[in-house]
């Protein structure tokens, strides 16, 4: 599934190609996605200039002229750049058509992600409105941690996870920055300590950075190549490293469950 850094990776891989570019046409080949895509898009969006791509958690967002389009990837969603007579794969559902003579070419086997267009300030649309603090923007720290989880008895695993407390934090960057932080997975929120959460803090923004750092390493890759996506890769100290030793201590890494997902820490390096 695409987390935050793979989105992130996405929206620095094909800002080059968009911003500053007209749309020729737009092509909705399967509109039926998570949610339906608007029947007038190419209308909405034929003529107008691509400005600055952004991205609000897991939300890609192409700002035009008028409006922005809103992409979200789903579970199994891809974006690629491609020259835009090039003939489509099944899944290519949706594909916005420069005038550079290129395309971006939205690919989803799963049909979870979506498109959609709204014509008012992004930020205040219905799915991204109420959304929880970015974890690389300066306001998430561990002040914020540590007033959010005040008198919480969830694990912190969970609270990390948990989208009303921050976004983009997934299975697989909760597990390694706990580790970095030296925090058990199942510490209750609410009693771990002020200087533990900018612990905490800290590494999960170097995680994030680090996976987003690696993924920019394949980006030539993501952009060109036939649908590979460019997930990052980089060294993991207790993701699916289960029965191994610690990279830090040589304990074996344990496994366990966490409201159905699997949880990967050192016992010894983990408090
Ligand atoms: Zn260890």
């Amino acid at each position: 599934m695409p987390e935050l850094p793979e989105v992130e990776t996405t929206r620095r891989g094909i800002a080059p190609a968009t911003t500053g570019r007209r749309v020729v046409s737009t092509v909705v080949r399967e509109p039926r996605l998570r949610w339906p895509v608007p029947p007038d898009l190419d209308a909405t969006l034929r003529g107008q200039r691509v400005g600055a791509v952004g991205r609000r958690a897991k939300y890609l967002l192409l700002h035009l002229e008028q409006g922005t389009l809103i992409i979200h990837l789903g579970m199994s969603g891809s974006l690629r750049v491609l020259p835009a007579g090039t003939p489509p794969l099944r899944h290519d559902h949706v594909d916005l058509v420069l005038d550079s003579g290129e395309c971006v070419r939205f690919n989803d086997p799963r049909r979870f992600g979506s498109v959609h267009y709204t014509a008012t300030d992004p930020l205040t649309h219905p799915l991204l409105r109420r959304l929880a603090p970015e974890p690389l923007d300066d306001t998430f720290d561990g002040r914020y941690l540590a007033a959010t989880a005040r008198g919480r008895s969830v694990a912190i695993k969970q609270f990390l996870m948990n989208g009303l407390v921050v976004v983009g934090v997934g299975n697989i960057y909760a597990n390694e920055a706990l580790f970095r932080a030296g925090i058990h997975p199942r510490r209750a929120a609410g009693r771990i300590s002020r200087a533990r959460f900018e612990r905490l803090a800290i590494a999960i923004k170097e995680v994030l950075r680090d996976a987003i750092e690696s993924g920019g390493t394949t980006l030539r890759d993501y952009v060109n190549a036939a649908g590979v996506p460019g997930y990052f890769r980089q060294q993991l100290y207790v993701y699916e490293r289960a029965g191994q030793p610690c990279r830090l201590c040589l304990t074996p890494i344990r496994q366990i469950s966490q409201g159905q997902r699997s949880t990967y820490y050192c016992p010894r390096c983990q408090r």
